[in-house]
């Protein structure tokens, strides 16, 4: 058996003079380094098939972390929401040529720096729309139906004193998504299923789909009862999602963020929902995590996950492999799977 594998590895290399570059030897060389803990799984696999390098072992300055392993031998970052490639360590790594991301969105990065220093880029999408849009559903019942409130109810023994008292009804409601991207539609799709209207905000209206468009998210706002955002961060979309957008939502309206943080302007969103003028939210994701307004601690109307859209075992595992796959694919000088740039 041994012979005959090796005898077939000897000839696909004579075939194909990139899958030399594959081989265990050559990738095990390549220096890629982890900026912060991930998932374990990623880890492994990295640590498996390439020289890997974990940041966070370093107690000092990314700059004293990078002259004692010598920033020149890395030619790959992997990084994710927390920790991406700031156009510090792009400049700390002369021999980078491939951010990995281990998240589909890409605000942890400097797009720009990398684009200039012809810095290859990947991401994670598709595999982890599922999961963020059921999240999305999830809140949303969350808050209307209560779920932690009314599970706590029971937990604490006050059923036996008293009926829990009426919720808010989900079917049927008017929904109004900021980004109909990949997880934007996955959303709507869900959302359709449950008798709800849908209607969208995007820099151009989509020829695919055929929800009600608006040019300008206020009129959104206005329109719908449950405004999700779903948009990617950028400098154009940070918060987005300010007093005027809350104010045309209402007191009745519920504001769902499993984009990021920043598309929220938290103070203004905290004091919405003290005043009154805002129904409720539920929010994945916040300005500074994992720091999360106190104020919103004692809020019924509040439904809070830790950043965890697109935590599932089977969604980690699958933007793993994805980026395992892209970093073999550009070492072989392959195409990247999902290329950003
Ligand atoms: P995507 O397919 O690229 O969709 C991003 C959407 O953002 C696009 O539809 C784009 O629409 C819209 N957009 C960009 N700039 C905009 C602007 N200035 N105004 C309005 N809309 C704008 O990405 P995706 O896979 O759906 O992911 C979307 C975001 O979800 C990611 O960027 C990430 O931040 C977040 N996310 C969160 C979690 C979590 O754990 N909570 C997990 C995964 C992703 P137009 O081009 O038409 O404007």
């Amino acid at each position: 058996m041994e012979t005959s594998h090796h005898t077939t590895q000897q000839t696909e290399k004579e075939k194909d003079p990139n899958l030399e570059k594959i081989s265990g030897i050559e990738m095990k060389s390549i220096g890629v380094l982890m900026t912060c803990p991930m998932h374990k799984y990623l880890e492994q696999q990295l640590e498996t098939h390439f020289n890997l390098f974990r940041l966070w072992h370093c107690n000092s300055s990314i700059t004293e972390f990078l002259k004692t392993h010598q920033g020149n031998t890395i030619r790959a970052v992997v990084g994710n929401t927390e920790i991406g490639a700031d156009a510090e360590l792009i400049a700390s790594l002369p021999s980078l040529e491939i951010v990995a991301s281990y998240s589909v969105g890409l605000d942890k990065i400097d797009l720009r720096k990398c684009e200039e220093k012809g810095i290859r880029v990947a991401n994670t999408p598709d595999v982890l729309t599922d999961d963020v849009a059921d999240l999305a559903i999830g809140l949303i019942l969350g808050v209307l139906r209560g779920i932690c409130a009314s599970d706590a109810y029971v937990r604490i023994g006050k059923w036996k004193d008293a009926d829990f008292g009426l919720a808010t009804k989900f079917s049927g409601k008017s929904v109004g998504i900021v980004g109909l991207g990949r997880i934007g539609t996955a959303i709507a799709k869900r959302a359709e299923a449950f008798g709800c209207s849908i209607s969208y905000f995007s820099r151009s209206q989509k020829p695919f789909a055929s929800y009600k468009f608006y040019s300008n998210i206020i009129d959104l706002a206005t329109s719908c009862q449950i405004l999700i955002v779903a948009c990617a961060l950028t400098e154009e979309t940070r918060h987005i999602i300010n007093r005027e957008v809350i104010d045309a939502l209402g007191p009745k309206g519920i504001l769902i963020n499993i984009g990021r943080g920043a598309h929220v302007d938290e103070t203004e969103l905290v004091s919405a929902l003290l005043e009154g003028r805002l129904g409720g939210a539920g929010l994945d994701v916040y300005e500074n995590e994992p720091e999360v307004p106190e104020e919103l601690l004692g809020l019924g109307n509040v439904v809070l996950q830790p950043h965890v859209g697109s935590d599932t075992v089977e969604t980690s595992d699958a933007m793993a492999d994805l980026v395992i796959s892209n970093l073999k694919a550009h070492f072989s000088k392959k195409s990247l799977l999902t290329p950003v740039i």
